[in-house]
């Protein structure tokens, strides 16, 4: 086998993912392991797999690049971003305070609420632009503060660097959700995050066609090992396939990112100052509030996600969503084609959305064929 090189850029290292050449046959790209189970050899002993709910070698092969790229001592990937995020919160102890962000990925935000109601963990707020409102909420019995930048879907951004020094100052851990910033613009962990979490079904994939979570860290301690522990009884390690075509989808992980970034800000530019439009929330305008921070924070882009929030009614939205044609009216973001999505008829009026806002996922296609759809699909709705 090539020995690889330490210090190879991460784009060199994810243009490889998968692509160690097979020691028997010469395959250029690794196969897909499926076996449900793992012989023992002839001293009985196992040859580090047993059973596929422990994990298998292509779901540790896809870790060990995303570890690499984003620079981790390990990677564990779920078969969900929620199924990794619960295993972080099944590592926590009983009745654990936590700290998260009043503007978060829904899902995440539910099952935490759940959690909360049946009396596992209790839950504080924080404004994510807003140190002062984290400090408020910090106890001495915090266990972990929880990040998302940027947020979903007003794309606040919050100083990742700030709030670790505030959660480690409590003894709480930080972990980041970085969904939204993959490794390519942002390293959560270098800024001084305890773990990283991705839902590596948005841009680490890429593609829209696979399901799947991923937590990196540097600290490989008990609790780490415990959320092992949570993905191997729950049964909710990536399976081989799903793993595969997450290795195939890193591959183009770099440029796919730049595409997306640049096709964004051209929307978000064209769009900043347009009759029909109220306002467009996204880190990469220089007026941003978040631009500040984003700019140091997101070393290479401001990602593809953007809202906007369009000078008319609920329904008036809601038709601008139903009435572009490139822009796909669905729900996800970070793969190569775009999507668009009126957040409040998903969440109700209890999440603090606008009704008027339209959350898009600019995909990698031709910017000027996007903003041309998009002004078509505002001009029959709000005319
Ligand atoms: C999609 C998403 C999640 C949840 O991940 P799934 O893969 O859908 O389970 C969590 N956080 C953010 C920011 C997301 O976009």
């Amino acid at each position: 086998m090539k020995k690889r090189n330490d210090r190879l850029s991460p784009e060199t290292i994810a243009a490889q993912a998968a692509g160690q050449i097979d020691p028997v046959t010469g395959a250029v790209i690794a196969p897909i392991h499926t076996a449900a189970t793992y012989a023992r050899d002839d001293d009985y002993e196992t040859r580090g797999y047993i059973y596929s709910r422990y994990g298998t070698p292509t779901c540790l092969q896809c870790e060990t690049v995303l570890a690499e790229i984003e620079r981790a001592g390990d990677a564990m990937l779920f078969n969900s971003g929620l199924s990794a995020a619960c295993a972080v919160l099944e590592s926590l102890p009983a009745g654990a305070h936590i700290v998260v962000p009043e503007n978060m990925y829904f899902g995440v935000l539910v099952w935490m609420q759940r959690q909360e109601d049946k009396g596992y963990l209790t839950l504080s707020k924080y404004t994510p632009a807003d140190l002062d409102s984290l400090r408020d909420v910090m106890r001495d019995d915090t266990a972990m503060v929880w990040v998302e930048t940027p947020t979903n879907p007003t794309w606040a951004v919050t100083d990742i660097a700030a709030v670790a020094g505030i959660a480690h100052t409590h003894g709480a851990i930080l972990v980041v959700d970085s969904t939204t910033a993959p490794p390519p613009t942002t390293r959560a962990l270098e800024l001084g995050a305890d773990i990283v979490f991705h839902s590596a079904t948005k841009y680490l994939n890429g593609h829209s066609d696979v399901t799947a979570g991923v937590l990196c860290t540097n600290d490989q301690n008990p609790r780490w090992e415990d959320m092992r522990e949570v993905r191997k009884l729950q049964g909710t390690a990536l399976p081989g396939f799903e793993s595969w075509l997450l290795m195939r989808g890193l591959r183009t992980l770099y440029v796919r990112w730049d595409a997306a970034c640049a096709n964004a800000l051209k929307i978000a530019t064209h769009f900043e100052n347009h009759p029909l439009i109220e306002a467009v929330q996204y880190p990469g305008l220089p007026n941003d509030p978040g631009h500040d921070v984003a700019k140091r924070q997101m070393t290479r882009g401001f990602g593809g996600m953007l809202s906007i929030r369009v000078n008319g009614s609920e329904d008036q939205a809601r038709n601008v969503a139903a009435s572009t044609n490139l822009f796909l009216p669905a729900t996800s973001l970070g793969g190569v084609e775009s999507l668009i999505e009126h957040r409040f008829t998903v969440e109700g009026p209890d999440y603090g959305t606008p009704p008027n806002l339209l959350r898009l996922s600019v995909g990698i296609e031709n910017a000027d064929d996007l903003i041309a759809d998009l002004e078509q699909a505002l001009k029959s709705a709000l005319a």
